[in-house]
């Protein structure tokens, strides 16, 4: 375990978070980044830092709960599900309420009850969790939910197998009497001994409720992020790879688990499609009205829009769109071995201009079968405020230079994340991310601004996915732009929103600030405001949506970048729900995650691995 300093937090976190105001533990390592981030740290990881004092805590562990169990509520909003499922690459457990009258396994400390275990009909365990979970609370879970390997967990027959002799094993006694967390095993339901003696100071515990399931998965998922055994290998660091990243100006790759990337990858396009969907009622609404219309918090969940709730608009439309470019492109490559990423991705674009209604009137047929599978799902063909720079740009055909206009509208930047999440598999460095990134947003918006902006946010997600904070990333950002010709008012708005975020203004006042956001330079400076104020998922995204201007662009950029932040699992349950084409969005993520290891192309011995990529991804 790294050694923990103790943190004060600054008093108007504790008064805006509702914490109580203890000192935080964290890793000795960390205290650097909170010194420059203002006491801005990840949740999970202030979480993770109380869960490790209190399992060392012989007493006194109990007045660290009400923090734990706050951060833990913060981190899981308005997740109202009775049961949840969390795992980890090695684990997996049920979180639901279980019968104490039952046969259990409990963990307990100090005369309380922690959790309590029963068997599923297939052998796994499902958990109730009354108190926060310390460390060692966590561990027993995790280690106790082990997924069987060969058939055995650790040569017992199943999990509930393996339970039971843990609970039967001489360290529950020491470890009692130490004041740890410890493992004891209930036949009879909870307070009633083997030969029927009732216990009447653990019978006690019957009517305990469970705490809300999402909560307990936060604590798990909290432990599991943050004390990850720094010598486990890597599953995604193949080792004939160059140098990873060795020109990228200022970022140096953190080692990650896969999971902890493909969670990223889902969040950042789902996270920028939830954040679209929540600004699609009130894109040309003032703040004023939106405060009139949703009460003094402004918009809060979903409302109306597009015939429902939940419905993404061309900022998403647009996204999946370059995704499916950026996979084409690959897959070119693969199959002919000359490909051009704007290239390809200008065909995509010419797809998402038909499906809005449009077909420019020279331009020759396309076979049926160079569609591809993303342009036949019918929800995408329907117009959702289309940006006019984008119709007029892509109307004179699939060019790949750079449009013939002077256009800085969002259009170009709002769409380009799935570059930074390519960029990040395909190991670019930041200065290929970057140019990718600008060539992409520049088929549609000749102004710098309207380009040099797209290259800016897809570097930032590049390195966020690999582990940066929102901050690292942006001096990532700042880097890459500063050689380049007409880049200051980028630079500008991207420094201003740094600035801002680290005044105390209130940040309705900062965002009116930074603009609009109906031009690039702007949608990309509130979006990174948000992100860097922002502690949680939902916070930053409510944040982008609820002011005067580009409500659905700043809420899909803010939810790129926080989705990559913070993993799909901080996205709120009921956004992604109702989500409109979320399985469509999820799959283009899975894909560009997974692209790297298709084994396609002339010389691949798989037929029916070729057939199937290319007929999905048709390199043209
Ligand atoms: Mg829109």
């Amino acid at each position: 375990m790294p050694s923990l300093a103790d943190l004060h937090l600054k008093i108007d976190l504790i008064q805006q978070y509702g914490l109580p105001d203890i000192p935080y533990p964290v890793p000795a390592a960390q205290v650097q980044e909170a010194l420059t981030s203002d006491g801005h740290l990840p949740f999970a990881l202030l979480l993770q830092g109380l869960q490790e004092r209190s399992r060392d805590l012989a007493t006194g562990w109990r007045d660290l709960e009400p923090a734990m169990d706050r951060l833990a509520q913060l981190l899981s909003p308005d997740d109202p599900r009775e049961t949840v499922t969390a795992e980890g690459e090695s684990w997996w457990l049920e979180i639901g309420p279980v019968d104490l009258e039952g046969k259990l396994v409990t963990i307990q400390r100090d005369g309380e009850l922690i959790a309590a275990m029963t068997r599923r009909e297939d052998g796994r365990l499902r958990v109730a969790v009354y108190r926060p979970l310390d460390g060692k609370s966590c561990e027993y879970l995790c280690g106790l939910a082990q997924r069987p390997y060969k058939g055995a967990v650790c040569m017992r027959e199943n999990n509930w197998e393996y339970a039971l002799d843990c609970s039967a094993g001489m360290g529950n006694v020491y470890a009692s009497e130490a004041g740890e967390a410890y493992l004891s095993y209930w036949e009879k339901g909870i307070g009633i001994s083997h030969d029927g003696t009732v216990l009447p100071d653990w019978r006690r515990h019957r009517t305990l409720a469970p705490r809300p399931a999402a909560r307990v998965a936060m604590e798990l998922g909290a432990h599991h992020a943050y004390s990850a055994d720094p010598d486990e290998p890597v599953a995604d660091e193949p080792e004939d790879l160059p140098p990873p990243a060795a020109a990228i100006p200022t970022w140096t790759r953190k080692r990650q688990q896969a999971r902890t990337v493909q969670n990223r990858f889902l969040g950042c396009l789902l996270g920028g499609a939830v954040g679209d969907a929540l600004g699609a009622p009130i894109e040309f609404m003032k703040r004023d009205e939106i405060l009139c219309r949703f009460g003094p918090k402004g918009l809060t969940d979903y409302a109306p829009a597009y015939g429902g709730i939940g419905k993404i608009t061309d900022d998403t439309q647009m996204t999946l769109f370059t995704a499916e470019g950026l996979l084409r492109a690959h897959v070119r490559g693969c199959f002919k071995g000359l490909t051009t990423y704007p290239g390809v991705t200008a065909h995509a674009y010419q797809r998402w201009l038909e499906t809005q209604k449009e077909t420019p009137p020279l331009r020759p047929k396309v076979p049926s079968e160079r569609y591809g599978w993303l342009f036949f799902h019918p929800e995408l063909h329907s117009r959702r405020a289309p940006g006019n720079t984008c119709l007029s740009a892509l109307r004179s055909g699939p060019g790949e230079i750079t449009a013939d206009n002077d256009s800085k509208g969002c259009g170009g930047v709002m769409r380009v994340a799935p570059v930074g999440l390519y960029g990040a598999r395909e190991r670019w460095d930041a200065h290929q991310t970057f140019k990718v990134g600008m060539e992409l947003a520049a088929i549609t918006h000749g102004h710098p601004t309207g380009h040099l902006t797209g290259g800016a946010l897809a570097v930032m997600i590049q390195a966020i996915t690999d582990g940066a904070s929102i901050r690292e990333a942006l001096r990532v950002a700042i880097a890459c732009l500063e050689p380049q010709e007409d880049s200051q008012e980028a630079i500008h708005s991207l420094k201003g929103a740094e600035i801002l975020a680290d005044m105390k203004m209130p940040p309705e006042q900062a965002i009116r600030e930074l603009g609009q956001g109906w031009v690039a330079e702007e949608a990309l400076g509130i979006s990174v405001y948000c992100a860097l104020v922002a502690r949680t998922f939902r916070e930053g995204v409510l944040l982008a949506v609820n002011h005067d201007g580009d409500s659905d662009s700043t809420g899909s950029i803010t939810g790129n970048l926080l989705g990559a932040l913070y993993g799909v699992k901080s996205i709120p349950q009921k956004w992604l729900e109702p989500l409109e084409l979320r399985e469509v969005i999820a799959k283009l993520a899975g894909d560009l995650y997974a692209f790297r290891d298709w084994d396609i192309g002339e010389y691949s011995s798989n037929q029916e691995l070729n057939d199937r990529i290319w007929r999905k991804y048709p390199g043209w």
